[in-house]
């Protein structure tokens, strides 16, 4: 008798919690990452299980693949295998990026998330993942996305972000019929074009309820694109975002100077999509003055409509934003402190609720009181230490710089010793240092798929044990990330 999926997982996990032991640390781990599996199918002797995202695979990959390999085939004969099916990576929301009815053309896999294969026999040569597979034609349910928290009526308004508000909600009002398309959001790190871009997305949603709104991250296109290319369903994926009548995507300067592909695949959608008089709304922390490395023809398009940028907030605003984060959160706080606040943190929006948040924090946790005096304390300490974000792009400027290597060498599929070693160091601060998953870190290092970048970072990781010279380089390059 063949015992169903949910049997053979369930007995699976007995054995792994039995491997993996008592330890409340592994017990933890167990809970974390073992017990929100899935079971969803069992096909001759492949068992695929479900996991709540791609960080979750990778994280399985990277730790326990050896006990599961070992499971699986006790469970399932040599021949085992397991196939892992993913949930879209979690958005900002919480909510999973799911599109109802991927299909692989044909039609008895609705509802099946991207899977992932993954060849337990290490004997044979490594299954790469399948990518993300996107619809056909069908008509789809799209999830938008969209980040319920940043709304039209939290964004407070200045004379910093007025422009760009009222094109907002001009474009909510009539998407794609205004002159405003695309609308083009540009301004600094922090200042309000992820929450604005959001909130128009909401309100138009809210305007135009039968309307479908997505909103991603050009780093989320980029990466969907590549599965894409891999899997040869490019066209599906150009077919998916024609489906859109709202089409927000999220920093657009990630492409500058990479990925002409993925840019020429924009460019399609995008004419598309405005010719039917779609709306498109594109955020970029440069000005299209400035966003040099992306593609003429793409630039002189996000010309086409309105470009609209957002300001440091000034004194006044930064209060009025700090005044209305803490009316949301209920928490009272003398005048004087706000005051000091706004007064002192002046680069950005983020810096300055960061700088709120720490000292309620602070105030919450040593039981004492928000006075000017504690804020005093907190802020100064706050405004100091406040780093720049780290990016894979600094990170390889900085590596290349450092082994004086021209920046592209990391991207050239050359074996040479001195680059190889180069393009593992960025891999390994990259893991270290930003919160992007292997596949990207691989994608922005030379197309490397996850399990190359994985492979680096242990490599790395060994060699800072091991070898005096590794050590030096890594602990070189890593003051220059602090100066
Ligand atoms: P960006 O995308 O430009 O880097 P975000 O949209 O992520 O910036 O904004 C950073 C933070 O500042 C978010 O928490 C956002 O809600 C907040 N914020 C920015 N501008 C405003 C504003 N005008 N009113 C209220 N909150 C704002
Ligand atoms: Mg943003």
């Amino acid at each position: 008798m063949t015992k169903s999926h949910k049997t053979v997982w369930n007995e699976c996990l007995v054995i792994i919690k039995d491997i993996l032991g008592k330890d409340p640390k592994q017990e933890k781990a167990f809970k974390t990452w073992f017990e929100p599996i899935v079971p969803v199918g069992l096909d001759d002797s492949t068992l695929t299980i479900q996991v709540p995202s791609q960080f979750y695979y990778e994280y399985i990959e990277e730790h326990y693949i050896d006990i599961i390999r070992k499971v699986i085939r006790t469970q399932l004969g040599p021949q085992g295998r397991l196939q892992y099916s993913i949930v879209m990576d979690q958005n900002i929301s919480g909510r999973p990026f799911t599109i109802s009815q991927p299909s692989t053309g044909s039609h008895d896999t609705q509802n099946k998330p991207k899977s992932i294969d993954i060849n337990i026999n290490p004997d044979n040569d490594r299954v790469l993942p399948n990518p993300f597979i996107i619809p056909g034609i069908q008509k789809v349910k799209i999830q938008s996305q969209l980040n319920a928290t940043y709304t039209l009526d939290n964004f407070v308004e200045g004379s910093c972000n007025r422009l760009a508000r009222a094109a907002g909600f001009a474009v909510a009002d009539k998407p794609g019929s205004t002159s405003f398309n695309p609308l083009l959001l540009h301004g600094g790190v922090g200042l309000g074009k992820t929450h604005l871009a959001n909130a128009i997305g909401l309100k138009t949603k809210e305007n135009h309820p039968d309307m479908t709104v997505l909103y991603v991250t050009s780093e989320q296109f980029l990466q969907q694109y590549a599965e894409a290319g891999k899997s040869k369903t490019i066209n599906d994926f150009i077919h998916f975002y024609e489906m859109v009548d709202v089409l927000i995507i999220d920093d657009i300067q990630f492409w500058a100077n990479k990925a002409p592909r993925t840019q020429e695949a924009f460019f399609h959608i995008f004419n598309y999509l405005h010719q039917k008089n779609k709306q498109i709304i594109i955020t970029s922390d440069k000005s299209p003055a400035d966003l040099q490395g992306l593609e003429p023809r793409l630039l002189s398009r996000l010309k086409w409509g309105l470009s609209a940028d957002l300001q440091v907030p000034d004194v006044e605003t930064r209060m009025a934003i700090l005044r209305q984060k803490l009316a949301n959160d209920g928490i009272e706080m003398p005048h004087e402190v706000i005051e000091y606040i706004a007064y002192n943190v002046n680069t950005n929006v983020r810096e300055l609720e960061g700088a709120l948040v720490s000292l309620i924090a602070q105030s919450s946790l040593n039981k004492k009181q928000i006075t000017l005096d504690l804020a005093k304390q907190m802020i100064d300490k706050f405004v100091k230490s406040t780093t720049r974000e780290i990016t894979i792009d600094v990170i390889q400027k900085v590596v290349c710089d450092y082994f004086n290597l021209p920046i592209d060498s990391i991207q050239s599929h050359t074996r040479k010793r001195e680059i190889v070693q180069a393009r593992q160091l960025t891999m390994y601060f990259a893991k270290k240092m930003t919160k992007s998953s292997l596949a990207i870190i691989g994608l922005q290092c030379g197309n490397k798929d996850h399990a190359t970048v994985l492979h680096a970072c242990k490599t790395i990781a060994n060699l800072v044990e091991s070898d005096k010279q590794v050590q030096h380089w890594v602990d070189d390059i890593e003051k220059r990330f602090k100066d």
